[in-house]
């Protein structure tokens, strides 16, 4: 059976999420984007509005929402800006979801029940400074030493560094598997902001999410506890993976709401502007940037929502989650370049919302697997060099 409808809880969700962006990100996004800095009012407004936890169940603090509400609240916040979304993308899908099907009760109540409350934020720290797609190639490095294990490293361009209480590190826990370049001697571990050792810092000057903390993470000497490894040792590539589902997902959800945006902005602007003579929505090169735009936000939403059934079905989904983020992100990209095209020069300026669309537009296409990355693994699954293995934990069905 094929349904299309969403149900009440899943238009709840999303109901709660455009209210958000409607009261809390749109009316002074211009203002925080141009001075680089997050709105301080918004993520308690979403811990408010339960929307840093809607989709863990209640018995961790959460409203027990399903994938599909998940996509819905992404795209919602990023029609407001992408640096709203981009907090889904870690604290949710990086973070609290990965904890929830990875992690042993103890790490769920001590770590995720706060966060699913909005208590505490979360974030993901993979990236380094020479080590982003080649995942292998990061350099950190937790060693045990008995009753904990000494984590040093630096992590680099992490969303909410510098914001978050908790982050989802990877290291490698074999040093011997280090040099091997065999990601079965990566874990995962939490560590906290507060523990010794651990400094943060923000990033300025980016092209885009400019309203977004970006940062980094240092840790030197972290002596993190033996019960903070998530799942077991040698397991981190497999959960930094699974992460990545989770996050790449939100991302392509998300730049449907992006696309929108840029549609709705060159609607608007179409029916404002003449030239020669007439409205520039009656030029036919207009109409047929504002039809891709359209196409676009079609297609590209029919691919998440196959992946986000795939998920409350408890099913991997890997290969859907991975084509949805490319062509949303690619649809986005495409979308935002067009909407500055209809404004002409006025698009050109930041008296527009769509100059920030458009410079908001080319992360997607570089984090949770770049452009590059996910045209490969489209080719490797259709040619068969790529077949995805169940793995032993998966998501847990959800109603819808
Ligand atoms: C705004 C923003 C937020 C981010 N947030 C986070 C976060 O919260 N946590 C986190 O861990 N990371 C985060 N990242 C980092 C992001 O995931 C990495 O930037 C991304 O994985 C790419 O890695 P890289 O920048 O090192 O590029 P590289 O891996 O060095 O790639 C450079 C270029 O080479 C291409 N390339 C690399 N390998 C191949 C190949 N095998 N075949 C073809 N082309 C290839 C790439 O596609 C790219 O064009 C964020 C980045 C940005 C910009």
């Amino acid at each position: 059976m094929i349904d299309f409808a969403y149900t009440e809880n899943q238009l709840a969700v999303r109901d709660m999420a455009r209210e958000v962006a409607a009261k809390h990100i749109i009316p002074n996004i211009q203002k925080f984007d141009q001075e680089q800095k997050m709105n301080p009012a918004l993520l308690p407004a979403m811990a408010e509005s339960n929307l840093l936890g809607f989709c863990i169940p209640e018995q961790y603090g959460g409203l027990g929402m399903d994938y599909i509400s998940l996509g819905l609240a992404s795209e919602e916040m990023e029609y407001g800006d992408t640096s709203a979304r981009v907090i889904l993308s870690v604290h949710i899908g990086l973070y609290s979801l990965p904890i929830l099907t990875w992690a042993n009760e103890q790490l769920k109540q001590k770590y995720l029940t706060p966060a699913a409350k909005g208590e505490k934020i979360g974030t993901f720290g993979l990236t380094e400074p020479a080590a982003g797609s080649d995942v292998v190639g990061l350099q950190s490095t937790a060693v045990d030493q008995g009753d904990h294990y000494l984590l040093n490293g630096e992590k680099m361009w992490i969303s909410l560094a510098d914001v978050a209480d908790y982050f989802l590190v990877f290291a490698w826990s074999d040093l011997e598997k280090k040099k091997a370049r065999d990601h079965s001697g990566i874990s995962a571990f939490i560590v906290e902001k507060a523990f010794d050792g651990v400094t943060t810092g923000s990033l300025h000057g980016k092209l885009g999410v400019r309203a977004g903390n970006t940062g980094y993470i240092s840790f030197q000497d972290v002596k993190v506890p033996k019960e903070n490894l998530v799942y077991k040792e040698g397991e981190g590539f497999k959960i930094a993976m699974f992460c990545l589902d989770q996050g790449r997902y939100t991302v392509a959800a998300g730049s449907c709401g992006l696309i929108k945006a840029c549609r709705d902005a060159s609607v608007k602007y179409s029916k404002e502007r003449q030239t020669f003579g007439k409205l520039i929505e009656e030029h036919q090169l207009v109409k047929q940037m504002i039809a891709n735009m359209e196409a676009g936000y079609q297609y590209s939403t029919m691919l998440w929502m196959k992946a986000g059934w795939l998920k409350n079905q408890g099913m991997r989904s890997t290969r859907e989650t991975s084509l949805a983020k490319w062509v949303a992100c690619r649809e986005a990209e495409a979308s935002a370049a067009n909407a500055v095209q209809v404004h002409g020069a006025y698009g050109f300026s930041d008296e527009y919302p769509v100059e920030r669309f458009y410079r908001n537009s080319k992360g997607a296409s570089i984090y949770e697997g770049t452009r590059e990355i996910h045209t490969l693994m489209q080719a490797d699954y259709v040619l068969g060099h790529r077949v995805d293995k169940e793995i032993e934990h998966d998501l847990p069905v959800v109603e819808q």
